[in-house]
């Protein structure tokens, strides 16, 4: 089944053919000749992936899904979340995200401060908090023109400093509790896959797929 996936990332279309297997030709819109920055205005994960979705599908009328995802830092309130990709600013550099992710959780450190607020930060380290997840919400639209959604979230934690040189995005300063001492970005993809928000998300699709 051929099937658009709303996103010009190739490491997000390399992840969804390994997860979705042989059965599944994904396409993307650069290849069908749609070019332009498909909007995302929604205040919600769910907005965001259904307006992708909705925006493909009256374009092509072709079977297409389309994921979108959010980094929750609960010492940040939460943060960056739906701002994930711009929370350095416009440019979605993801270097600059990381960078300012550390330093924003750095600055809520007490490092040596004592004693540590037990109602805030991981005693006895005087460290904040550094507990995190990646939540996605994947919009599926098959020929009937329905949305149908499917979720996937990854716990874990933000390191104190980038490693590794795989995945993309975030992936350097996540550690995923699934692999303990290890970022995302030290994992192979197959692992990233196994455990990530966005594998299982794709996967609960693929399933939803295979049995309606
Ligand atoms: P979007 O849903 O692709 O717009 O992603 C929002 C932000 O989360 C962007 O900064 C992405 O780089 C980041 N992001 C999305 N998926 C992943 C992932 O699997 N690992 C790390 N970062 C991610």
């Amino acid at each position: 089944m051929k099937i658009i996936f709303a996103t010009g990332n190739k490491g997000k279309l390399r992840e969804a053919a390994e997860v979705l297997g042989p059965d599944y030709e994904i396409v993307s819109p650069a290849s069908l000749g749609i070019t332009e920055d498909i909007p995302e205005t929604g205040s919600t994960l769910q907005e965001n992936s259904l307006q992708k979705a909705q925006y493909l599908f009256e374009r092509t009328g072709l079977p297409c899904f389309a994921d979108d995802t959010g980094l929750e830092v609960d010492a940040l309130g939460g943060a960056p979340g739906i701002y994930s990709a711009r929370y350095a600013g416009p440019g979605h550099d993801h270097n600059a995200n990381m960078a300012k992710l550390l330093a924003e959780l750095a600055k809520l450190d007490d490092r040596g401060a004592f004693p540590p607020d037990p109602l805030r930060r991981d005693a006895p380290t005087g460290m904040v908090s550094r507990r995190a997840r990646f939540k996605t919400v994947v919009t599926l639209i098959l020929a009937d023109g329905q949305p149908r959604f499917f979720e996937g979230t990854c716990e874990g934690s933000i390191a104190t400093e980038k490693r590794g040189s795989g995945g993309f995005g975030y992936d350097p300063v996540f550690l995923p509790d699934a692999y303990p001492g290890r970022t995302l970005a030290e994992v192979s993809e197959e692992e990233k896959n196994a455990v990530s928000h966005r594998g299982r998300a794709v996967r609960a699709m693929a399933d939803w797929l295979k049995n309606r």
